[in-house]
């Protein structure tokens, strides 16, 4: 299969590509998905396939507006209309009990789905033409890190999906937060673009589930089928250093060996000689970690780095989430050097 590229001149024939059943690569705010009619249980099982995804871990349903919900979710509680009245379009999932049109495939099965409205204009209009939910996950192969850029997208599906649409590089860099709106108390499964600081403005109480900080347990249930696996991780072994920033730049400059990689914040890139170097921004930009994560975990797989240290934002704002796919990148092999970063 070629996989054409496609531009946000061409809605008629993206929109095209989803009616008929084919594989898309959409652009959004967050990071590029690998989009399919959400109510088409074949191609949405073309996007396990191409991914090489597992079986058990479910899509997100994108939507272009919050009067979409009724048509998929059921029960929806005014929360869900309240979080999307002030964040949508933007990087939030909501996970809310679904109507039965869901195809089981999208959900692997479960009466939840997720559903998130993208803010990016070109995928508004994709959808809006094609008169269907778009089922996506990342862009990526499963486990590698998610492309935030149409040209990251081709390096993992080229030959393997219709076409992709380039709307120029992701703004926010990091998935979508995912809010857990079934529970009594709104749960986090999964920290992302949107603070969670900005959710408990509205909901007031949320709680965090443990995955978000630490590995599952051996034989421990996840609560979100996402969370138990291996993922965002370039070639070499990780290990993120996690504290004040001038402590953790000294850790690593002690622990260098000969093929070292570092994910560093800017003001320490000269600290490293010999090593391959990933600035993602200054120590206190966040927003441009948060930009730049993937891309420097990417960056590795094209050199012979045989180890790479990480530096790890405060866990405040964006940080979460930044901090969240370096350790997961790690598969949570972490170093702390006390005294929390901010
Ligand atoms: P991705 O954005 O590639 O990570 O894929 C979508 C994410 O949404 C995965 O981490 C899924 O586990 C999560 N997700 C989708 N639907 C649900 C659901 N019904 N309940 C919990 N998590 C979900
Ligand atoms: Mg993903």
């Amino acid at each position: 299969m070629k996989t054409q590229l496609l531009t946000g001149h061409d809605i008629a024939a993206a929109a095209a590509v989803l009616r008929d059943g084919g594989l898309l690569g959409i652009p959004t705010e967050t990071v590029y998905g690998l989009g399919a009619d959400g109510l088409n249980a074949q191609a949405v099982r073309r996007i396990f396939e191409a991914k090489g995804r597992p079986q058990d871990n479910p899509l997100i349903l994108h939507i272009p507006e919050a009067g979409w919900l009724e048509r998929y979710c059921r029960n929806i509680p005014p929360e869900a209309y309240m979080l999307a009245e002030r964040f949508w379009p933007g990087p939030l999932t909501m996970i809310l009990q679904r109507k039965v049109n869901v195809p089981n495939i999208v959900t692997c099965g479960l009466d939840t789905v997720g559903v998130r409205c993208p803010n990016h204009p070109v995928t508004l209009e994709i959808i809006r033409a094609a008169r269907v939910p778009v089922a996506a996950p990342s862009g990526n192969l499963s486990g590698r890190p998610s492309p935030t850029c149409a040209a990251h997208m081709l390096e993992d599906m080229e030959g393997r999906i219709e076409a992709i649409v380039d709307g120029g590089p992701c703004g926010v860099g990091v998935e979508s937060t995912i809010i857990d709106l079934t529970a009594s108390v709104p749960r986090l499964l999964r920290p992302g673009g949107l603070p969670l600081e900005a959710l408990r403005e509205v909901l007031g109480e949320v709680a965090v589930d443990k995955a978000v900080l630490a590995p599952l347990a051996a034989g421990e249930k996840p609560r979100a089928p996402g969370m138990k696996y291996r993922h965002y991780a370039p070639k070499a072994p990780v290990t993120v250093v996690t504290g004040e920033s001038r402590r953790t730049a000294r850790y690593i400059r002690r622990h260098l060996g000969e093929h070292t990689g570092v994910i560093c914040f800017d003001e320490f890139a000269g600290d490293f000689p010999g090593c391959v170097v990933e600035a993602i921004g200054s120590a206190g930009d966040k927003a441009e970690q948060a930009r730049r994560v993937f891309d420097a975990l990417r960056a590795f797989d094209e050199t012979d780095v045989d180890a790479i240290y990480a530096q790890c934002p405060g866990d405040g704002g964006l940080g979460l989430a930044v901090a969240n796919r370096l350790k997961k990148a790690a598969g949570f092999q972490v170093v702390d050097t006390g005294e929390a970063a901010t």
